[in-house]
């Protein structure tokens, strides 16, 4: 007898697709191989590369995670996560901005991912439809779909490059009809895949819509900004300031944000984030510390301690602190400069590009991505195909091999 899925009917077909950013890297490392290091550009990674192409650890941090107690590096650490980290995890989140008379709450989370996690499960209900923008990071639907919500999506831009506000005010508006509770994502600093930072001029006319929306009190309204690439997206104003915005809000409008060490540290491999709420109501915060850690309890029990103890350690070591922001700032100045090689060349041949503003990527809106990557590959040039573009990972294509990416791209384009 021939069982065709031992799998619960909820799990089968689940899974199995190949991933594109691995399957774009592996051919990458083929061409590498055949043709040598000099002779291909891989803008497909998504973590820093040096200008030799080699993953990047901040020095560091990695200095003194290898320095820490042995207890720190192995023993649990609370469910919750160790106090000082979440409180160093708040600090870290609003640098100053967090706006007066409002309540934080905290619970450590395996990175951003997590955090999504539980913002998806704990405040939208089974079935629903959580709000995330047109170009997306993939897990979102992913984690959607692994507790049976569904995705919306939202257009990012117009025919001009404009955020269009109207899509998040029309798709909010239209999902909040059949829904009491929604869920919207907003990846802000630094967006993945474009680059995009939402405005603060942008981020007060959000929340005077989402005050007009709340005023039908049945109605319960959780924005969760990912904030994975915040710290190489500009200054601590430039990408906190509109924080401060989140003021007197109802207790219906909750603000998550989904913290994570795996830029802002390179600690990507070892799991360690916070889910993060912001309430003008302490209860709301209290009830956020509750739901998310009995869901950490139930999901993956604790997180790994020694990013916690590392992350409190740097919070309570203002030169520690210093080093790390230096060095970290030296590597986003090196993707600045990458990224304006590409930019500046991109409007001298005409290449439309969507706005970057910050982050790791860089996308390039087009018609066909999988058949014009694959040209592109034909050149030794790999890039990631998205559903509506191509993405180039600035963070890890060294300096001296931007001149001509643009170019390339455009003449493939043609
Ligand atoms: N959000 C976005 C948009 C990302 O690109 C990533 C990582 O690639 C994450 C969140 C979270 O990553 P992690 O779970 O490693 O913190």
């Amino acid at each position: 007898m021939t069982i065709p899925s031992m799998a619960a009917p909820h799990a089968v077909g689940k899974g199995g697709e190949p991933d594109i950013v691995f399957s774009c890297l592996k051919r990458a490392g083929d061409a590498i191989a055949r043709d040598g290091l000099a002779n291909v550009v891989n803008a497909t990674i998504g973590a820093i590369r040096d200008e030799e192409e080699n993953f990047v650890a901040l020095k560091s941090v990695e200095e003194y995670y290898r320095q820490l107690a042995t207890e720190d590096l192995m023993n649990y650490a609370p469910i919750s996560g160790l106090p000082n980290y979440l409180q160093a995890a708040i600090d870290f989140t609003f640098m100053g901005y967090q706006p007066e008379g409002t309540y934080a709450a905290a619970v450590a989370t395996p990175g951003g991912s997590g955090a999504v996690r539980h913002i998806f499960y704990n405040y939208s209900e089974a079935g629903q439809k959580i709000l995330i923008p047109d170009w997306y990071w993939s897990p979102y639907e992913t984690i959607a779909y692994e507790h049976k919500r569904g995705i919306e999506t939202y257009q990012m831009f117009d025919e001009n490059n404009q955020f269009t506000l109207a899509s998040v005010k029309e798709k909010s508006e239209q999902l909040l009809k059949n829904q009491d509770n929604l869920v919207v994502v907003f990846n802000t600093p630094g967006h993945n895949p474009t680059g995009y930072t939402i405005t603060n001029q942008e981020w007060a006319e959000l929340i005077e819509f989402y005050k007009a929306c709340a005023e039908n009190e049945k109605k319960k309204i959780t924005l969760l900004l990912d904030i994975a690439y915040i710290d190489y997206a500009g200054t601590v104003e430039e990408t906190r300031s509109f924080m401060q915005l989140f003021k007197g809000l109802p207790a219906n409008i909750l603000i998550s944000f989904a913290f994570s060490m795996s830029k802002s540290y390179t600690m990507y491999g070892m799991r360690s984030g916070a889910v993060i709420g912001l309430s003008s109501y302490k209860e709301i915060a209290d009830e956020f510390a509750k739901v998310n850690s009995f869901s950490s309890r139930a999901v993956w029990s604790n997180n790994t301690r020694g990013p916690q103890r590392l992350l409190a350690d740097v919070a309570a070591n203002p030169e520690l602190k210093a080093a790390i922001d230096k060095e970290r700032k030296s590597y986003y100045d090196l993707m600045v400069k990458r990224a304006d090689i590409f930019l500046k060349e991109a409007a001298e041949v005409n290449l439309q590009v969507l706005p970057y503003h910050g982050g790791f990527f860089i996308t390039v809106p087009t018609e066909n991505p999988r058949e014009i990557a694959a040209k592109l590959e034909e050149k030794n040039l790999f890039v990631v195909p998205l559903a509506k573009g191509l993405r180039i990972a600035v963070c890890a294509v060294p300096v001296y091999k931007m001149p001509g990416v643009a170019t390339k791209i455009k003449s493939v384009l043609k």
